[in-house]
């Protein structure tokens, strides 16, 4: 049998450590790909091979795709993941951190994309799951940046998958809701380097009652499983949003419509 082989960025943690793990269990050979590489080598195995891998690095990102071909003549997966929270009202947010949360979230999703797609072509086969988010489709204040680069994801997804599923390759995007990996603790720290004037308390105050609820989120095995799934289903999903939180969310925008959802998330973050 034929080695299916995936490659998952943002490996070190959370969703994609869990994600590495889970389809390495599942018998497919897995290039993790991080900065922190004292963590990815605690995970190599006969099935994880660690790479170093900062995704704003065109030129590494295109050595470690053409790594993957040499030594193993193949791609079949891409686990599109590594990525961060930037918060701040907009009007605080620096100009230079809005640029790095789409270098890392956009550009470094698309950078892979493009350095997959001529061997996924010539395969006629591949599978490329975006991880988006809650806030892919809908937008809280505070969330402004990221909401825009996951928003950003959602619509290269959604353009992709029709250029390329005649070439046989499935683009999916998982839209997690809260999740509890690090990414909250991230969070937290990039907000305290953004300064707020004492007008914006109330928005801060009520992100940080947010972000304080994720010890009670599931854990990242639930989108690791999600991403399973969409690799191995005769007919994978277009978006799986999940847990319910996430498909709630959207479902409730759809209904309630703008203005009124507008005001309902006001009314939640006491702003
Ligand atoms: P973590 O903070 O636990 O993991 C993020 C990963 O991204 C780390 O492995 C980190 O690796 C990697 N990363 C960040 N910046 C870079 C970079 N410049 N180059 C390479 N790798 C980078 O968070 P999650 O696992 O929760 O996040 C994974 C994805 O899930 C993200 O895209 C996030 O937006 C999304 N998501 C998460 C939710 C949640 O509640 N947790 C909710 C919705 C979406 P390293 O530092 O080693 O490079």
């Amino acid at each position: 049998m034929i080695q299916r082989v995936a490659l998952v960025t943002g490996a070190s943690s959370g969703i994609g450590k869990a994600t590495t793990e889970l389809l390495a269990r599942n018998n497919y050979y897995v290039f993790a790909m991080g900065r922190r590489m004292e963590r990815l080598e605690k995970m190599r195995s006969d099935r994880i091979e660690p790479i170093y891998l900062d995704v704003t690095d065109a030129e590494a990102i295109q050595a470690s795709v053409d790594h993957i071909i040499s030594t193993k003549g193949r791609i079949d997966v891409l686990v599109n993941n590594a990525g961060f929270g930037q918060l701040g009202a907009i009007e605080c947010v620096s100009m230079e951190a809005a640029h790095k949360q789409f270098e890392v979230n956009v550009f470094g999703y698309a950078r892979f994309m493009q350095a997959v797609l001529p061997y996924m072509r010539e395969q006629r086969l591949g599978n490329i799951i975006n991880i988006s988010s809650i806030l892919g489709k809908i937008t809280i204040p505070g969330f402004g940046w990221y909401a825009a680069s996951k928003h950003a994801i959602e619509a290269l997804s959604e353009a992709l998958r029709g250029e390329v599923l005649e070439f046989g390759i499935n683009v999916v995007v998982i839209a997690p809701g809260l999740i509890k990996t690090e990414f909250a603790t991230k969070e937290f720290e990039l907000l305290d380097t953004v300064a707020h004037p004492p007008v914006y308390q109330k928005l801060i105050t009520s992100l940080r009652q947010l972000l304080a609820s994720e010890p009670k989120a599931p854990g990242p095995e639930i989108i690791a499983k999600a991403v399973l799934h969409a690799i191995t289903t005769s007919v994978p999903p277009v978006r799986h949003a999940l847990p319910a939180d996430s498909k709630i969310a959207v479902i409730a925008r759809w209904m309630l419509g703008d203005r009124i959802f507008a005001w309902a998330v006001r009314y939640k973050m006491r702003i």
